[in-house]
């Protein structure tokens, strides 16, 4: 499942190939994907026009375009975006695949811009749970994980009585924490993923958000969630990376949680 990593390699793939190239078709076909869209009004929209930056919050993706309205893609639980280039290669970020994706493999193509100069940008996406649609509301969410200020994760985590687990996965608190990343964090941060918010000192959200940080700063560079360190353990019989502690695992705040329980309190 895509987590912010992954979405900032599909942001870069955007970023890198399809910026200011004239929009000569629209494939907003799959009115579940495009949905509240009728199929034909994103294409209306961004017939002749360009997509001029690609931006990123959290998980979520959107462009502004030469005609106005904003392009929002989420990638859903399996997207990938697919750039294919003028000499018919293709470059694609987003979810991480097991098995990859062979070139040419347009199987799972939900949504798609062709360009004046015959170049393609599509939603590749199995589980079909990705979308897309024109002016996405992004300002409900919290600042973005990779870029997170000390101050502004303080205020994500002055009060409540929430565990601190279930305040990371909270979209509005910080974007872009996922469940693996949120593992990594809370492990990192040497946190008990269920110790309540309030009773965090001022330490532990300073030692929380420098492991936040770092972690998704790692998955970028790695290639994705599925690099980080503590994820290897993260089944029956794992071990602490670090102390080689059998981790523990649970349910909290709605998600399976792993954690070392000799240093995580
Ligand atoms: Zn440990």
């Amino acid at each position: 499942m895509p987590e912010l990593p992954e979405v900032e390699s599909a942001r870069t793939v955007v970023a890198q190939y399809a910026l200011d190239r004239v929009i000569t078709d629209v494939d907003d076909t799959d009115t579940w994907v495009c949905r509240p869209h009728a199929p034909g009004s994103i294409r209306a929209a961004l017939l002749g026009s360009r997509l001029i930056t690609a931006n990123r919050r959290g998980k979520s993706m959107w462009c502004e375009t030469a005609a106005g309205p904003t392009l929002g893609i989420h990638l859903g639980m399996s997207g990938k975006l697919v750039f294919i280039d003028e000499s018919g290669d293709e470059h694609d970020g987003g979810d991480y695949w097991q098995r990859g994706r062979a070139p040419g493999d347009h199987r799972f193509t939900r949504f798609a811009l062709k360009f004046a100069d015959g170049t393609e940008l599509m939603l590749v996406d199995p589980r079909r749970l990705g979308r897309v649609r024109l002016d996405p509301p992004v300002e409900k969410l919290g600042p973005d994980a990779l870029t997170v200020t000390l101050k502004a994760f303080r205020a994500a985590f002055a009060k409540g009585t929430a565990p601190v687990k279930a305040r990371l996965l909270d979209q509005e608190a910080v974007a872009g924490v996922g469940n693996l990343l949120a593992d990594q964090a809370l492990w990192l941060a040497k946190l008990d993923p269920a110790r309540p918010v309030l009773d965090l000192s001022p330490a532990d959200v300073a030692r929380l958000h420098r492991a936040v940080r770092a972690a998704v700063a790692a998955a970028v560079e790695g290639g994705g969630v599925h690099t980080l360190s503590v994820i290897p353990a993260r089944h029956e019989g794992g071990t602490c990376p670090r102390c080689r502690t059998l981790m523990h695992h649970a349910t909290v705040g709605g998600r399976t949680t792993w954690w070392c329980p000799r240093e995580q309190r």
